[in-house]
Parts: C-alpha cells; structure tokens; sequence
C-alpha cells in the first residue's frame, strides 16, 4: 500500500486520480495538487468518498514543491502537470528523498524543444539517493516503450525496425482542438519531422512523409512521420534497432487549421507587448481553444496506437503488430474525459502501481522500456486498456 502526490489536475490528471481511486488495494492514501486547487476540488468530488484529498501547489516552486511533499510524506510523486515543471519536481524529490514518475520529456519554455539529455543528467543524484525516476509512462510514450520490450523479450532475438502508429480517429464536433494541452501538443507537431535509419538521425520537413495505414477497426488513415519522444530513449536501449519512425494521423481540416495558427504566428513562444502586457502567442491561443479536459461529452470514435516491428526470430524474419484500441465513449462514461486522457493516465497508474509493489525497481533514472514488461502488461488488460498482437502480418511499412 502506497501514497502518491499526484500534481497536475488537466484531463490526465484527472484519469490518474480516478484510477489509483479505483486501485484500492495499492494506492492507500492520495493527495491531488494543482495550481487552481477548485481543478483538484472537482476531481475529487467526482471520484466522490474521501479518497482524495487535494492542496494548492506552483510547481515551478521548488520550496513551494518540498514543504509540500514533507507534510504529505508520499511514497511517490506523480508528475501530470507540463514538461515544463519535470526539472523542478525531481529537484523537489531529491532534496525529500521521494521517488518519481512523469509522463512527458522535459522541454524548456522559450525552445519547442524536448530530449531526454536534462532529465537522464539527474541519473547519479537520485542513484545516490537510492531514489528511483520513472520517465514516459503515458501511452506514447509509455506503453509504446513497454509494448516495444515487450516484443523484445518474447518474441524476438533482434528488432530491427519499429514503427509507432498512432491513430485517434474520433470526432470531437469542434472545427479545432487539440487532445491534449493545446500549447505542448502544437509545439509537438509543428516541429521538424526525425526518425532513426542506419545509425543516424534523418530530419525532414514537417510532415513531409505521409502514407496511409490501416488501423484495426477503423480502416486506411492517411499517417504523417513526426519526432516523438520515445525514439529517443528506444533507440538507445534496443541498439539493433536499424530503423525507427514515428507515425501520427491527422485530419486535412486540423492540418490546414494549424497551418493557418502558424502562417499568421499564433504558435509563437516569443512573448510579445500587446496594450502595454506582455503575452505569449501560442498561451493566448490556448486560452481562446477548447479545453480538451472538456471534449469529451461528445467525443466518438476511437484511437488505435501500436507498435509494428520486423525483426529476426530463430533465423527467420518475423513480424509483430501489438496495439491498443480505446473508445473515447466509453473512457467518457468512465472517468468523463475523452480516450487520449484516458490512454495516458491509465498507464500512469499502472507505473505507479508497479513501483510501489516493488514490480518496478532501481535507484537512477528509468526510462519504461528498461523494467520487466509482463506484470504492466497483466495490468493493461485489467485495467481499461487491453491489447491484441497479430504475428508474421504484412506491416504496411
Ligand atoms: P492540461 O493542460 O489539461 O493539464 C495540466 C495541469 O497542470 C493543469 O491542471 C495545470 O493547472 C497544471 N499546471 C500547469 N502548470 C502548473 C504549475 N506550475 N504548478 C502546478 N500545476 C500546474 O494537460 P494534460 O492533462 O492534457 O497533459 C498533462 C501532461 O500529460 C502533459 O505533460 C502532457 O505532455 C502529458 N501527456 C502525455 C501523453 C503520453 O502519452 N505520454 C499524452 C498526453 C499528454 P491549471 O489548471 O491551473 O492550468
């Protein structure tokens, strides 16, 4: 039985917090932090009860962060705010020796910029400590990574190329919206398009490479190559790998949308004065998008996101496609948020769970791929998220 401090309450959060509620048997005590506590006070009266108690907190504060965490006494620290805090939360764990988890690479404010580099520096501060830092566990990544060992382990000797396919094709009725923070998820996929080949980093234009793919259930969605974080950190930790992309749907009418958001410079991260205040572009335009917390009443359709990958197998060439497919319906009647929510916080508290069971273990920093995949994979099925795998298959790529 553990307590966690979950900071961060954004739709993510709120699946987080609903799923360690529902968790009774790990999850003993859990405090739910945020910088509008009303945000924390609303989840809590949802979930209902007196699981969940809530608290105030700027996670850009570090002193803010430790008194916190030193009246609370968590066993683990839940990080479901923005990238932006990642740094100042594990500086927090570190100096009260709490453990840690996120859900997305650290990224500074004024560069749309993510890698792992900032967070991996922390390695020998929280080995020292014997503290352990668990990074990427949403879905992408998260369960992607854990899908990837996963296929490592059983049912290859080497993999050679991956490919991550992710597919939201719901309908949310709005004209634009993101699935996720507007202001991370832009500056995500405006970025320049990267993936692994041979050894190197090939950069192309931004969604210069597209195809469609059949995803199950849903059929031929038309799938665009962009850098995502979790190529990174498997690129690393499977070293065979030859290839490595990173595969994403999207809409014409979102394309042409975000288009428009970038022609007319509304993506900027470059304060600028407006009437004698100073405002960040791509802040402004969040403010003035849908909340996407709140796209979920709604929302239909599903998401698929998967894993495909080719490798050796008892000297013969194999192939593998492991995959989930989540309805935002039913993740709506469940927790009243929509799937990409849903997606993403389930497999937080699956990691949390992992860690204070004693499943997932080590002093450092972790990236999911580099703990047992089994039991989070047990836990998937059971939890929301169950998965299907198609062997020796035509993997379209
Ligand atoms: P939201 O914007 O909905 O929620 C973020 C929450 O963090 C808000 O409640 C916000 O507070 C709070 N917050 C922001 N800054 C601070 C701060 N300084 N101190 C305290 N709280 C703060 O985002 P999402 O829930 O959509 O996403 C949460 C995280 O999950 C992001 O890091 C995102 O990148 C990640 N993510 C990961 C995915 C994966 O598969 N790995 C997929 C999708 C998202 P307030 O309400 O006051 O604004």
């Amino acid at each position: 039985m553990g307590k966690v401090l979950i900071i961060g309450a954004g739709g993510v959060g709120t699946v987080v917090t609903f799923k360690c509620a529902e968790n009774t048997a790990v999850f003993s005590e859990i405090l739910l932090a945020s910088r509008t506590k009303s945000k924390c006070d609303a989840i809590a009266k949802a979930i209902g009860g007196d699981r969940v108690k809530t608290a105030q907190v700027d996670a850009d504060n570090v002193p803010e962060l430790v008194a916190l965490i030193n009246s609370f006494k968590p066993d683990l620290v839940i990080n479901v705010a923005l990238p932006y805090q990642d740094l100042h939360i594990m500086d927090a764990c570190l100096e009260t020796n709490v453990s840690y988890l996120d859900t997305a690479n650290y990224e500074p404010l004024d560069e749309a910029k993510f890698q792992y580099s900032w967070q991996w520096d922390y390695q020998e501060r929280f080995k020292a400590k014997g503290l352990t830092a668990i990074l990427g566990c949403g879905f992408d990544p998260g369960v992607t990574n854990i899908f990837t060992a996963y296929a490592a382990k059983h049912h290859f000797d080497e993999i050679h190329q991956l490919d991550i396919i992710d597919c939201n094709a719901g309908d949310h009725g709005k004209a634009f919206a993101t699935n996720f923070n507007p202001e991370i998820n832009i500056r995500e996929v405006t970025q320049k398009g990267k993936y692994w080949e041979n050894g190197q980093w090939i950069e192309t234009a931004p969604h210069e490479i597209h195809r469609p793919i059949n995803y199950p259930e849903i059929g031929p969605k038309e799938s665009y190559v962009i850098y995502h974080e979790e190529l990174e950190s498997l690129v690393k930790n499977f070293p065979t790998l030859k290839r490595a992309r990173f595969w994403m749907t999207f809409g014409q009418e979102y394309l042409t949308h975000l288009r428009v958001i970038q022609n007319i410079g509304m993506a900027g991260i470059i304060p600028i004065h407006y009437n004698g205040v100073e405002i960040v572009p791509i802040q402004f335009l969040k403010a003035v998008l849908p909340n996407p917390g709140d796209l979920g009443e709604n929302y239909t359709g599903w998401t698929s996101i998967g894993c495909r990958i080719k490798g050796i197998k008892d000297g013969k060439e194999a192939t593998y496609y492991v995959y989930n497919n989540c309805s935002h319906e039913v993740a709506y009647k469940e927790t009243g948020t929509q799937g990409v929510s849903y997606t993403t916080g389930v497999p937080t508290m699956i990691g949390a769970a992992m860690f204070l069971t004693g499943q997932w273990k080590g002093a450092g920093v972790f990236n999911v791929e580099e703990f047992n995949p089994d039991p989070f994979m047990e836990e998937l099925n059971k939890w929301g998220l169950p998965w299907h795998e198609l062997h020796n298959i035509d993997l379209e790529l």
